[in-house]
């Protein structure tokens, strides 16, 4: 279970407004409460942590997705008393997402002390989330890292994200602790794993710690490394104040808060901030670690990791990756990373108009949490008012609808993902002199006139598949279907291979994870980085159903598979759209060009027509009101009932 997020989120009350409302409102009115009569009668009688540089260690765990690092990260909670052993706590607040996925979204920090050999160190365990969609995430956290846990499971193995995620590490040379976790498996071995760490990355075997975070064994040993062989920061608390945000939030009380790493200085409370990417100032209303309740603090120094809340009214102003200094103080800007950038668009629309307002207020308190997704306002002819949403990649699409659906209630209709394509275009000026002008697009409904495009370009993504021999060859197959390139092929064992392809992302997003994982029993795993642009040839695929062009279920594809794709489309639809009362005419064009065709017969369903004459009228009355209810969840374009998932659905296989 992925029960350290749990923690962390109970105490640190950033997710506080999402679920278990009562039990976290609970929760905050106590600390309120305590913070209150401990403090109140004078400010600064606020607790100080001047920990030395030398004693911090500021760390991360990465790994593969289920490998242990929720685990061993609780562990490591316990043993420092951060957290009671066994406190239930955990399984009480979680998001439903995390627990069904067995994934974390939201990234989570927590500081720790340590005792070793008589010194106290200061540990601040820096969390990342696992998954592909979220590597923004994992390079800002590790920016403020100088050492990392290379978490690997002893029976899976080393696997997609290790290898991507040691890299990220690798490159910015941090200090890499190679673990391997559930050694108390039947099945573990540990020595295989060794083995494929030293193929692969030159990691020599003795260095390798073996565990069980699940049993404790030799998490001692995981702490004891850590203020070994990790770095204390290399910062200067002598020059003004800088720092680096990596991560923000919303809290309904005391506004967005960011979380920082002090690289320079130190900053105390009621001090005058200024970010340098927005030029604004704030005074600072509180500074808090968390350990893993928030912890209020007068003073941050340089080398640790605090939250800082100075009345900023949204996270958009908390701008991850930007660089803080004291008011009238400027420096240079810590060199930091790019800020997430949305990869997949979707369009999302209220089941019907009287539920935008409500519909507004869910996904405005999502994104309040989550400043990696875009919004601009969008309109569709048959669907109305809406949204057009940007995310990290379809998982994180994935999580955030699911989270509109659990969280609030909320239903709507999503168009099919796409990806930003590039145009260069006949401009207003000469195209012999200037080139063209260049257009990007995510929209369909914004894809160009073809007359007038000069070449098309579409983000292409470098992806990496670690798999047993054995599913090679369909492996291979699904990328080569899928317009990759095959770029390397390296053994890592004697029998697994880890393979290295350019693909573009519009193959990728929608249904290539799943493909991979049935094709190799579960076995295959995958992550990508972006690889920039490539030229490449588009076309617009239309839906007409009776002649009408329904723009929301239209897509962009590559020419070659325009055909293949529209006759999948076809029957698809004619799967997935009930049958009306009159005869529907499914076509999928491109242009003028019809590519595909199907007849969707009239039909109405007699749902009372098993009952025998004169059956039980409350029998009657449940299935004819079950079939109303089923009619309500339908959507009408252009006189045509759709099912709200129609719009993703028509994509996959
Ligand atoms: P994460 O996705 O990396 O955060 O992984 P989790 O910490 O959520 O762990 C995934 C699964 O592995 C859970 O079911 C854990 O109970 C289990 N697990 C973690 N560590 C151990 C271990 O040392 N031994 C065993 N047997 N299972 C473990
Ligand atoms: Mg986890």
């Amino acid at each position: 279970m992925n029960s350290k997020t749990t923690i962390f989120n109970l105490f640190s009350s950033r997710l506080k407004n999402v679920i278990f409302n009562n039990q976290i409102k609970k929760n905050q009115k106590c600390c309120n409460y305590i913070i209150g009569k401990f403090y109140s009668s004078d400010k600064d009688e606020l607790k100080e942590y001047k920990t030395p540089v030398e004693n911090i260690r500021n760390f991360s765990i990465i790994a593969h997705v289920d490998h242990g690092k929720s685990t061993l990260a609780d562990r490591l909670l316990e043993i420092t008393g951060a957290i009671r052993r066994n406190s239930g706590a955990q399984v009480l607040d979680k998001l439903q997402v995390e627990k069904d996925r067995g994934i974390t979204v939201k990234a989570q920090t927590v500081s720790l002390k340590y005792n070793y050999k008589g010194t106290e160190y200061l540990l601040n365990l820096i969390d990342t989330p696992g998954h592909v969609d979220f590597a923004t995430e994992v390079h800002r956290s590790l920016a403020a890292c100088q050492g990392v846990i290379l978490l690997v499971d002893a029976n899976d193995g080393v696997q997609a994200q290790t290898v991507a995620n040691f890299y990220l590490a690798f490159g910015r040379d941090l200090v890499i602790l190679p673990v391997i976790n559930k050694i108390d498996l039947k099945n573990a071995n540990p020595d295989r794993v060794v083995k494929q760490l030293e193929t692969l990355f030159d990691i020599e075997a003795d260095s390798v710690l073996k565990i069980s975070a699940k049993m404790g064994i030799n998490v001692d040993k995981v702490l004891e490394t850590i203020v070994e062989k990790i770095p204390p920061p290399p910062v200067d608390r002598k020059k003004p104040f800088r720092a680096l945000i990596f991560d923000s939030w919303f809290d309904r009380y005391k506004g967005a808060i960011a979380l920082i790493y002090v690289s320079e200085g130190s900053l105390s409370v009621k001090q005058y901030l200024t970010s340098v990417h927005t030029g604004k100032s704030y005074e600072v209303k509180n500074i808090m670690l968390l350990r893993p309740e928030e912890e209020n603090v007068k003073t941050l120094f340089a080398g640790q990791v605090g939250c800082v809340a100075c009345n900023m009214r949204t996270t958009k102003e908390a701008f991850i990756g930007d660089t803080l200094h004291l008011k009238n103080q400027p420096v240079e800007p810590l060199v930091g990373f790019n800020p997430p950038k949305a990869m997949v668009f979707a369009g999302v629309y209220p089941m019907d108009q009287s539920q935008h307002v409500a519909l507004r207020g869910a996904i405005e308190k999502l994104v309040l949490n989550d400043s990696a997704v875009s919004m601009t306002i969008e309109t569709s002819p048959a669907l109305g008012l809406g949204w057009r949403l940007g995310f990290l990649g379809l998982l994180h699409m994935e999580v955030f609808c699911q989270r509109l659906e659990q969280e609030h209630e909320a239903a709507p209709i999503m168009t099919a993902p796409s990806v930003t394509y590039k145009a260069r275009i006949t401009g207003k000026q000469n195209i012999k002199d200037y080139g063209g002008d260049e257009i990007y697009f995510n929209n369909p409904s914004k894809f160009p006139p073809p007359q007038s495009v000069i070449e098309f370009f579409e983000p292409m993504v470098l992806g990496t598949i670690i798999t047993p021999d054995e599913y090679l060859g369909g492996i291979v197959s699904l990328c080569l279907e899928k317009r990759g390139v095959e770029q390397s092929t390296k053994r890592i064992d004697k029998d697994r291979l880890v393979l290295q392809f350019i693909l573009p992302l519009n193959e990728v997003i929608i249904d290539f994870h799943d493909t991979l994982k049935s094709l190799s029993s579960g076995y295959a795993s995958f992550d990508y980085e972006d690889n920039g642009y490539q030229k490449t040839d588009l076309v617009k695929l239309n839906v007409l159903l009776n002649g009408r062009l329904i723009e929301e279920l239209s897509t962009i594809v590559h020419a070659s598979k325009a055909t293949d794709i529209a006759k999948r489309m076809g029957t698809k639809l004619l799967d997935i759209i009930p049958r009306q009362q009159f005869l529907v005419a499914i076509q999928i064009t491109v242009g003028a060009k019809v590519l595909a065709r199907e007849n969707l017969k009239p039909f109405r369903k007699d749902v009372t027509g098993k009952l025998k004459s004169g059956g039980d009228v409350l029998r009657r009355r449940k299935l004819l009101q079950q079939q109303n209810e089923g009619k309500k969840k339908l959507r009408m374009v252009g006189d045509i009932s759709l099912p709200r998932e129609t719009f993703i659905d028509v994509l996959k296989r």
